[in-house]
């Protein structure tokens, strides 16, 4: 039996568990934290349940797969709630919309705003459908271990349908002309960790993944998921090594072969899955004499994706005027980007809340359980505000649109990128490693497969095919299927 290290037990790390273990794999899962799933981290302070990471789950039908083809049943491990009317977007000035899977309702709430908009949501969903049904047939399910192949006829005629070389702002322009939708409809770029002035048009069938496919919650908690996974993962026979950090992974002769924690233990290896961020884990666990294509400079010059900036409140009240997610938008969304990528703090921030008890008050029996996101520069020198600072500027601005959290907190936490560099070891704190600003960076992530060490993988939100929870699944499903596809052959 073949054995494999899989570092990092994220939703990456866990879908390649899973998908290893069911084609007869040893897999032995190590995770620096005490909790799976990585980013998708429960928070629980008194009776308040939050989800820390994903608050907006997309494509449900791939979470569910790997469970399936390990012949096993999703529903004996958590339950998807489809939510139609998602999203209440807020401009500055208390202009308001909801946005819902419903068309005729969707185009009753645009048509209040933006009779132009109205006239063109049609043609908007068919486009985003054209950009997601080319990426999901030709991006998605592959490994890309080389820019040659993208090459391939076929894959180079996809490239060149998906917009690549039109702005996701531009591509919006075309269908919306009212501030509010714009500022609505580019904040996809964000689920990327990008910017809409900057990232490809290609990135707005992220659209089509909430407007049209829906946008779903697992009850109890999106944390659910990771918990259904490793619950999965286990009865599959996956060994799990909690509260355990990997030091190196030892190279002989362009083969990983040992894997070593830093307590000292050793795993002897066939292959191994780095799941962990892959900016900071592959620098800090292979030695640089072991992996000339991917040196400590290139990696240092590497153009990070956004971070965050994360309070969880728990109050001892339901406010009225929230639903489950929201978005509270600044003045100048151009402007918040362009200080955002300039690695500053936006002073009049978007911000997003997420309040799951709207819809399932059993994670927050006494009162609303408020996960409040705000978009946060990398880690840099310019990193200069404090965090009671910027949580004042955003309790201030929440109080102007009618929300007086600070009056009903019971219970609060922040985590800034600060803490999600050290906790999930992310590369200056970035939530997708590198970002997907330019051409280059968008179309040619850093790929899943090692150039210099061959049985050494990449699975996760920083390699290909992207960040987002859903993607970050495929990656781990896509790498185990190389895997096993390579030992058939052998
Ligand atoms: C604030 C926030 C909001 C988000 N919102 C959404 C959302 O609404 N919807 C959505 O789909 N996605 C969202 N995401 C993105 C999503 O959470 C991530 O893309 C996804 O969870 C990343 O999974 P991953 O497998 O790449 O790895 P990670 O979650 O990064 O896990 C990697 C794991 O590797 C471990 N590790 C690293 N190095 C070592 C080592 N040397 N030894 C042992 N363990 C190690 C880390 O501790 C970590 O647990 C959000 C993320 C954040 C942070």
């Amino acid at each position: 039996m073949k054995t494999i290290a899989i570092i990092g037990a994220g939703l990456g790390g866990l879908s390649a568990s899973i998908k290893l273990a069911s084609n007869g794999y040893n897999v032995h899962v190590f995770e620096k934290n005490a909790h799976t799933g990585g980013k998708m981290m429960p928070i629980d302070m008194g009776s308040y349940h939050f989800d820390f990471g994903p608050n907006t789950m997309t494509m449900p039908e791939v979470f569910d797969r790997v469970f399936e083809e390990a012949n096993l049943n999703p529903r004996d491990f958590f339950d998807w709630t489809r939510i139609d009317q998602h999203t209440r977007n807020v401009d500055y000035n208390g202009e308001s919309f909801m946005m819902s899977t419903n068309q005729e309702e969707m185009v009753d709430e645009l048509s209040k705003l933006d009779p132009y908009a109205a006239d063109h949501y049609n043609a908007y969903l068919e486009e985003i459908e054209r950009l997601y049904l080319l990426s999901k047939n030709s991006f998605f399910p592959r490994m890309f271990t080389s820019p040659g192949d993208y090459l391939s006829p076929g894959l180079f005629n996809a490239v060149l349908r998906v917009r690549p070389l039109e702005k996701m702002n531009h591509f919006h322009e075309r269908f919306f002309k009212h501030p509010l939708l714009l500022k609505a409809f580019n904040r996809y770029s964000t689920y990327i960790g990008s910017s809409p002035y900057l990232s490809p048009a290609t990135f707005a069938m992220i659209g089509y993944l909430e407007m049209v496919q829906g946008v779903y919650y697992v009850k109890g908690g999106n944390t659910k998921i990771a918990e259904g996974l490793e619950r999965a993962a286990k009865q599959l026979g996956v060994t799990f090594h909690l509260n355990t950090q990997v030091k190196q992974v030892h190279i002989e002769g362009k083969k990983a072969t040992k894997v070593e924690t830093v307590d000292g233990f050793v795993l002897p290896v066939d292959q191994v899955v780095i799941n962990g961020d892959l900016l900071q884990s592959y620098p800090a666990l292979v030695n640089e004499k072991h992996r000339p294509s991917m040196r400590n400079k290139k990696i240092e010059s590497s153009s990070p994706s956004i971070s965050a900036f994360v309070i969880m409140a728990g109050l001892s009240t339901r406010l009225q005027n929230l639903c489950h997610h929201q978005v509270y938008f600044s003045r100048d969304y151009t402007e918040e980007f362009e200080t955002l990528f300039d690695g500053k703090w936006s002073l009049d921030p978007t911000i997003y809340i997420s309040n799951s008890s709207y819809t399932d008050p059993s994670v927050s029996p006494d009162g609303d359980n408020l996960f409040i996101l705000v978009n946060a520069p990398p880690l840099s020198g310019n990193n200069t505000i404090s965090e009671e600072e910027y949580k004042t500027i955003i309790y201030d601005k929440l109080e102007a649109h009618g929300l007086p959290i600070r009056e009903y907190i019971v219970e609060e936490k922040i985590v800034g990128p600060n803490e999600i560099k050290d906790r999930f070891h992310a590369f200056k704190g970035a939530l997708y490693g590198i970002s997907s600003n330019s051409l280059k960076n968008s179309f040619l992530r850093p790929s899943n497969q090692s150039k210099d060490i061959a049985n050494l993988f990449f699975a996760g939100g920083s390699t290909h095919p992207g960040g987002g929870s859903p993607m970050v699944v495929i990656s781990g499903k896509n790498v185990a299927e190389k895997i096993i596809e390579r030992d058939a052959v052998k």
